[in-house]
């Protein structure tokens, strides 16, 4: 059977890693979770004291950093190791998502993490997320989907997958990190957040869950039988 690569991009918390993550199950492919990569660099450079506007610091601090997705037998699902440590936990929590744009925003950062990223989807079966991959990790993707969805929902949901973390925070204070962190993604110069122009918009305000995933499986089944 074909095995097409599955480039799924959009901004923050519209769902798309939860919707890759069934998606990439059902069709028996990896999963990368590409935000979890710019999560981890920015959990070791906050860790490090690395100055993030110092390109020798962060040259040299890319060479000591190693990520792996590692799967967890008992949850089925890749978690994130930097330098051999699970962080899958750590990564999530809100001071990380305060400072991971600005990092992700780093010329340096940015072309490391694409070149591994393409090194992992180089023999195709794997269904990527983040902001970039339609556009700059696979611009050959054979199906690109493009997430988006009203910033409100979006906080909701976010909070609440904070919550369930225990983490309790306002929802005025995500509605401005999501905000903060979309404006950096946009408006970066090196792969910004943006729709590959054949990429399909996909708006989930007002589509439950499993209705992401059936009209991307439908999609995806539709590029690997009938192209
Ligand atoms: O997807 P997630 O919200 O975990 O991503 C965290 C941050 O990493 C994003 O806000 C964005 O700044 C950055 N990112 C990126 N390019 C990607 C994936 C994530 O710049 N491909």
């Amino acid at each position: 059977m074909k095995k097409i690569n599955i480039a799924i991009d959009g901004f923050s918390s519209c769902g798309k890693s939860s919707t890759a993550k069934v998606v990439a199950k059902n069709l028996g492919y990896a999963y990368i979770d590409t935000g979890a990569m710019y999560r981890g660099i920015t959990l070791y450079f906050l860790e490090h004291y690395i100055n993030f506007t110092d390109p020798h610091g962060v040259h040299e601090a890319l060479q000591k950093i190693e990520l792996k997705f590692v799967p967890n037998l008992q949850t089925n699902q890749s978690e994130i190791f930097l330098n051999g440590l699970n962080v899958e936990e750590e990564i999530r929590k809100m001071y990380i998502a305060e400072k991971v744009s600005e990092v992700a925003a780093i010329v340096e950062v940015r072309r490391n993490m694409v070149a591994q990223q393409q090194r992992m989807g180089k023999k195709r079966g794997v269904v990527m997320d983040g902001r970039d991959i339609g556009t700059m990790v696979f611009p050959d993707a054979e199906l690109k989907i493009f997430m988006s969805a009203d910033v409100v929902i979006r906080a909701e949901r976010r909070q609440k997958e904070l919550f369930e973390k225990n983490e309790l925070v306002e929802l005025d204070k995500v509605i401005d990190n999501l905000k903060h962190r979309d404006h950096i993604d946009t408006t970066r110069t090196e792969g910004p957040l943006r729709k590959a122009t054949d990429a399909l918009e996909l708006d989930t305000t007002f589509i439950t869950f499993d209705e992401q995933v059936d009209i991307i499986m439908g999609l995806a089944l539709s590029k690997i039988y009938l192209d």
